[in-house]
């Protein structure tokens, strides 16, 4: 076996700390429960999951690195920026997170009076109801809108509502590229763009956001992602190799009921590839055999 890949990571998933299904110590159990021997939790703006999610994993002997989602504005695109093995009392990176916290309310806002308009009322208060961590998404709103029959699945709610252009789409100004690689690799971790190939950008313009953000020091790139498909895992492998960027793996798991790829079901990198995990010395010490 590739030593790099002897164990089961998944770099990528969420909790009930921003818009996940699952607490953190249900996750970590439910990770455990499906193999994974090294995980990493990267909830959206926030980091309030990783300490109970990094006890829970402790007394379950796998393996736990710190992990966020970072939203950031590159050019006119959403772009997600996963930081991992970094340390989370970093002030700065603190700050940072706080700040685009306080972006998703004024973006909430936003949402609940456009789908006002549409004759949807209380839509702030009915998302907030789903949002028991720190953060409010879209998803609190797919959610309210699917519990309150305006749809009748949480696919549908995006589709109609709330996806990029739909009329309840509420535009949002993030951090930039600069900004995030500047809190993660300050608090002393790896900057990784998340699922590249959701993006659905061109080639050229994928080019140039690899080209930006390796100038600010960025070194991994989500390779293989529950959210992308296998061909996509593919293609974004190929990337990594030319532009020697180092590779994550992750499900981007959000909870049982979502339809991709859950967690453990990863599989083997790869072949030719640098992981991103490869000088974080948690091979042998902290892991079961
Ligand atoms: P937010 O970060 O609040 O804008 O919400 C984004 C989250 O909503 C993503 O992390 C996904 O979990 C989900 N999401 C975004 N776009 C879609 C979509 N088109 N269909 C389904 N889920 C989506
Ligand atoms: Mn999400
Ligand atoms: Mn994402
Ligand atoms: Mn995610």
């Amino acid at each position: 076996m590739n030593p790099a890949t002897e164990r089961n990571y998944d770099l990528h998933c969420h909790s009930t700390s921003s818009d996940g299904e699952l607490s953190p110590t249900a996750l970590v159990q439910h990770a455990a429960r499906q193999g994974v021997q090294v995980m990493a939790l990267t909830d959206h703006d926030v980091t309030d999951g990783l300490a109970e999610a990094a006890a829970e994993a402790e007394k379950l002997g796998i393996g736990f690195i710190s992990g966020v989602e970072i939203s950031v504005t590159w050019q006119t695109h959403l772009i997600h920026i996963v930081g991992l093995n970094f340390d989370p009392a970093n002030e700065a990176l603190q700050q940072g997170l706080a700040g685009l916290r306080l972006k998703r309310q004024t973006r909430g806002d936003e949402i609940a009076q456009k789908l006002a308009k549409l004759g949807i009322e209380d839509a702030l208060a009915g998302a907030q109801a789903y949002a028991n961590g720190e953060i409010l998404s879209r998803t609190h709103f797919a959610k309210f809108l699917v519990e309150s029959g305006r749809v009748k699945t949480f696919q549908s709610a995006f589709d109609r509502y709330l996806a990029t252009g739909k009329p309840a789409y509420a535009a949002c100004e993030w951090c930039t590229l600069e900004e995030a690689l500047g809190w993660i690799q300050g608090a002393g971790g790896v900057a990784v763009i998340a699922h590249p190939a959701r993006y659905k950008l061109s080639a050229t313009k994928l080019r140039a956001l690899i080209g930006d953000f390796k100038a600010l020091g960025g070194l991994g790139f989500e390779v293989i992602s529950g959210s992308q498909g296998v061909q996509e895992n593919h293609n974004m492998a190929d990337y990594a190799r030319r532009h020697e960027l180092q590779a994550s793996v992750g499900s981007d798991f959000h909870g049982p009921s979502q339809t991709w790829l859950g967690m453990g079901r990863i599989g083997p990198l790869p072949k030719g590839l640098v992981p991103v995990w490869h000088d974080w010395g948690i091979a042998t010490a902290e892991m079961p055999a």
